[in-house]
């Protein structure tokens, strides 16, 4: 691709570095704020610098927030005895979505994957494993995607904790194998987290 214009040329290429965005996509988006005004354009630009330089991660259950301690671990409503396992940000919204949970989460930022070089120590587990250590959790909720990464997670967190006097459950699989939690619609999800199963009645099936 040949551009007239150097400034062209590195928005295109900070632009085609987002994921599914092509060199070609990436013009036109640049092109469309080039015709845009400019004040729109500069809007996104300080939205993008405020997110990445101001977000914070809950230091209780390392969701995204704006503050230490997130909204939902600070809210007292909620039941602080009963913890949501995820694998990631976009779980939790996809859970509070249903309204079918009052407990609170655990954001593990990903999940074992060998494949991937990532392994226990690379996710938030060693926290998980000390809350339930202090005494102040009843019950975990696993809900990571069915995947075998997924379920290697799980059964990883599980042994960890096993010694301890909680109730360790899993969302009834509504849901099918391999679906991400993001895109199952509200209703099933919130139907699976209710009627959740022991999880080491899930490790027979
Ligand atoms: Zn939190």
């Amino acid at each position: 691709m040949e551009f007239s214009s150097k400034f062209l040329e590195n928005a295109v290429s900070e632009m085609s570095q987002l994921p599914g965005i092509g060199k070609r996509t990436a013009l036109r988006l640049v092109l469309h704020l080039l015709r845009q005004p400019e004040s729109q354009t500069l809007n996104l630009a300080q939205a993008l610098q405020t997110m990445r330089t101001q977000i914070k991660f809950c230091k209780s259950c390392h969701n995204i927030s704006d503050v230490d301690l997130c909204e939902i671990c600070s809210n007292p409503h909620r039941n602080q005895e009963l913890i949501c396992v995820v694998e990631d940000v976009k779980d939790v919204m996809a859970i509070e979505n249903t309204s079918s949970f009052k407990g609170l989460y655990h954001v593990l930022g990903g999940k074992i994957s060998p494949m991937d070089g990532i392994g226990p120590h690379d996710l938030n587990v060693t926290s998980l494993v000390e809350k339930v250590k202090e005494g102040k959790v009843k019950e975990l909720i696993f809900a990571l995607s069915s995947t075998m990464e997924g379920d290697t997670t799980n059964f990883y967190i599980f042994k960890q904790i096993q010694e301890y006097a909680i109730v360790t459950s899993t969302i009834a699989r509504g849901i099918s194998v391999g679906d991400e939690l993001e895109y199952a619609d509200e209703i099933t999800l919130g139907r699976s987290i209710i009627n959740r199963i022991p999880f080491e009645a899930s490790l027979k099936s």
